[in-house]
């Protein structure tokens, strides 16, 4: 037995469920070309010292697993960036 993630819902062992697996990478788009100087690693360093290493860690990569029941999924597939545009293709008389 598994709980949905999104809504709650007891999803029984042998009941359809989805795994949806959200791995968030840092990326620089590929614009830093320059190695970073030695100044700026000092100041980088003093700014980290107040940030908690686990935020720092969630900044760079994070890997989130959830088990959602089939309505939660396909509601989440409609709109998985939880944006505005998703909420209007719920009703389809809508062009
Ligand atoms: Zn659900």
């Amino acid at each position: 037995m598994e709980i949905c993630d999104r809504c709650g819902a007891v999803i029984e062992d042998g009941d359809i469920r989805y795994l949806i697996r959200i791995v968030s990478k840092v990326d620089d788009g590929g614009v830093i070309k320059n190695p970073i100087a030695d100044e700026e690693v000092e100041e980088l360093i003093k700014e980290l010292e107040n940030v908690s290493a686990d935020d720092l860690e969630r900044d760079v990569y994070e890997d989130r697993s959830y088990i959602l029941c089939p309505p939660c999924k396909r509601s989440f597939m409609k709109n998985p960036m939880g944006g505005p545009a998703g909420e209007s293709t719920d009703d389809e008389s809508v062009l």
